[in-house]
């Protein structure tokens, strides 16, 4: 039995991603639903159900936020329980990689990210701000694989960030559900922490000499696209996941500048490199410290069939691909002795 722990910010995905591997590597499962969304997450055991899997092959679980390190350690510490997998924070993920220690329990873990997008000198200035905009503001930040720091060469910045706050400020935000004028890109964010955490964030920045070219503080959980420029090292969002559609851009002088930049944080999920030259891109993706790196591509990019995973506090193991299918089945030796064989004594 593997257990998979999924988090609410794509909630039908991450929570079929947490069971489907170990499902297709032949394990019963356990998955143990988000408390924000811990009704999306059953459709998912329901749908199973629905579609003929015999009982008790998957199951879920949820609980009372208060409940979830017992019911979590309970699930972990069952001797049928031979695997884990957490996406989630890195602060609970070190949690969940102590208990999983406890009990020799192998587990894969999904943390935070903080992706940087890289702006070579040579790049393509328009490609580059389309795949910022998107890995920067889709599902309003929410995306582990996000777009959260935007390291443009400052030969090349001025242009660069005229033309992206130019394209973020056009972003409608709104109620999604209203059909009226231009469909919303910016929702409702999850919750009141993150306009909080993002407005703190906001006023940090400026305070240190940071400057809004786009966007602003947020009253309601309807928080527009923020672009803050001048980014230093000195300001909280240089370093800290904003989860929430707000997005520094580090001014760096040569390719050398900008790996060192990528390279300067705790995270390494995924990252981005921009340039017309692929070799001299590539070069970069190479010593960027990431589980993933796309050239010319968005930082947001998945495929089942990949090894999707982080380094650094970003956590371990991999979902998909090849890499996947060694998290969730054991690799085995087994012998027939064929004809008589000779011992020692
Ligand atoms: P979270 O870490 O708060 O996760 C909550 C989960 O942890 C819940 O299921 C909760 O019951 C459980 N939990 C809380 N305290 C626990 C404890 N002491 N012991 C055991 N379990 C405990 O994360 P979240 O807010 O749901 O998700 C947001 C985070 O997830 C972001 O940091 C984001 O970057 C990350 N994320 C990562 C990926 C990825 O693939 N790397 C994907 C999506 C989100």
């Amino acid at each position: 039995m593997v257990l998979g722990i999924a988090p609410w910010n794509a909630p039908v995905i991450l929570g079929v991603r947490s069971i489907a591997l170990p499902l297709a590597c032949g394990n019963t499962v356990v998955l143990k639903g988000s408390e924000l969304c811990p009704a999306t997450h059953g459709l998912i055991g329901e749908a199973l159900q629905a579609a003929g899997l015999p009982a008790g092959v998957v199951n879920f679980v949820t609980n009372a936020p208060a409940d979830a390190a017992a019911i979590v350690e309970a699930i972990i510490a069952h001797p049928a329980l031979r695997r884990v997998n957490f996406t989630g924070s890195t602060k609970v993920g070190r949690i969940i990689a102590q208990v999983c220690a406890r009990h020799l329990k192998p587990a894969v873990l999904e943390l935070g990210g903080k992706a940087p997008l890289v702006v070579l000198a040579d790049a393509d200035i328009d490609a580059a701000v389309d795949a910022t905009v998107f890995g920067a503001f889709s599902n309003s930040g929410q995306i582990c694989m996000s777009t959260e720091r935007i390291v443009v060469d400052e030969c090349i910045a001025d242009d660069f960030v005229q033309r992206l706050a130019a394209r973020a400020a056009a972003l409608p935000a709104g109620d999604p559900r209203d059909l009226a004028g231009a469909p919303a890109v910016l929702g409702s964010v999850v919750d009141r922490a993150t306009v909080e955490r993002c407005n703190a964030l906001i006023d940090d920045a400026v305070a240190k000499g940071a400057r809004v070219v786009c966007g602003g503080k947020a009253e309601s959980l309807i928080m527009c696209a923020t672009v803050l420029d001048h980014v230093t090292p000195q300001m909280r969002i240089y370093r800290e996941e904003s989860f929430g559609p707000v997005k520094p851009v580090v001014r760096v002088r040569g390719d050398e500048a900008a790996i060192a930049c990528a390279n300067d944080n705790a995270y390494g999920l995924s990252a981005a490199v921009f340039s017309r030259d692929i070799a001299r891109a590539w070069k970069a993706a190479q010593r960027i410290e990431s589980g993933i790196c796309h050239i010319n591509g968005s930082t947001v990019h998945d495929e089942a069939q990949m090894p999707f995973g982080g380094v650094k506090d970003s956590g371990y193991g991999r979902f998909g691909g090849k890499a996947g299918i060694d998290a969730f089945t054991e690799l085995r030796w087994i012998t027939v002795q064929m004809a008589p064989r000779h011992y020692p004594f």
